[in-house]
């Protein structure tokens, strides 16, 4: 068997969030984060209680405005544009997904994009496409986080992604391409996905099924991020990844859980400091 290793992303947000901890201090900012969610989806919920927790840990003020599953548009509206006008918000962050009544696009298009933390809002996504320092989607800064602590190279690789959602498969291809690497993007139309995904150098799975990689499809010192989170009807969470067969063939992979989402957490904490520091 050989020796592979694992891309740890519980320790290295740590790590990340210490470092956070440290140049608040020194800096002496004290950065808000505000967080929207519209009713009460138990993930979103899930998720919002780790943002506070990090933010709590890191010393970034955390406001929640928990409103109704029955809010209106306008009404989700102005609130957003009343916490883009709120000098001790610097992060402002709209939990999706949104209730069907409402036009996710709207709400998005409506933060104001220096406070747009997650960088969802177009001018933010446009400036990355163009290669410009911006907001980047947090899952997405959180892989090339997780890779640059463990010295991966990636100038010059083949990095395939599996996925090409706004929020995770686009961002990560286009800051991997930023760092020179050869991209493609596959996605649920792509035919023969295993023979594409054989050629990687670094996989990126961000589709959303369980153990939909195997060992098959994968070449041997292939580095793996595995974002996907599903929860099988056991109740385990498992990645995109069939981990077991694929660790021994892989150089390195990270663990689901305890790779891409604390890795997730620690970035947009990393981007609500980047804000506070704009506003100082
Ligand atoms: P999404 O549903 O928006 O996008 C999924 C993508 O996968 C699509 O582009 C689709 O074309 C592609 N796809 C679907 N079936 C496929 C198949 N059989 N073969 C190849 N491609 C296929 O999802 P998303 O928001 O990008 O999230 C993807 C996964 O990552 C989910 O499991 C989600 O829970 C997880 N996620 C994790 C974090 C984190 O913090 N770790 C953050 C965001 C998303």
């Amino acid at each position: 068997m050989k020796l592979m290793k694992i891309l740890d992303g519980k320790k290295t947000a740590q790590k990340m969030k210490n470092k956070l901890r440290a140049e608040l201090k020194k800096l002496n900012l004290k950065p808000g984060l505000a967080v929207v969610l519209v009713g009460n989806d138990p993930a979103s919920e899930i998720y919002i209680r780790h943002k506070e927790k990090a933010a709590r840990e890191i010393g970034i003020n955390f406001f929640l405005h928990k409103l109704p599953q029955k809010t209106t548009e306008k009404k989700l509206l102005e609130v957003v544009k009343k916490l883009n006008k709120q000098n001790k918000v610097h992060g402002i962050i709209v939990q999706l997904p949104l209730p069907k009544h409402i036009n996710s696009d709207k709400v998005i298009e409506t933060v104001l994009p220096t406070k747009d933390v997650d960088g969802f809002h177009p001018i933010n996504a446009g400036n990355l496409a163009q290669g410009n320092k911006t907001f980047v989607p947090a899952t997405a800064m959180g892989i090339l986080e997780l890779l640059d602590n463990y010295k991966i190279e990636i100038k010059g690789k083949h990095c395939v992604v599996v996925g090409r959602s706004n929020i995770v498969g686009k961002p990560v291809s286009l800051l991997l391409l930023e760092r020179h690497a050869t991209i493609t993007i596959c996605h649920s139309r792509t035919k023969d996905l295993g023979k594409i995904t054989k050629q990687a150098d670094i996989l990126i799975a961000a589709v959303g099924r369980p153990n939909l990689i195997k060992k098959s499809m994968i070449k041997p010192g292939v580095v793996i991020v595995d974002v996907g989170i599903n929860r099988l009807s056991n109740g385990k969470i498992v990645g995109d990844v069939e981990f077991e067969s694929c660790r021994y063939t892989a150089g390195a992979i990270s663990p689901v859980p305890g790779g891409a989402g604390p890795m997730t957490i620690a970035s947009l904490m990393k981007s609500c400091l980047e804000a506070a520091k704009k506003f100082k």
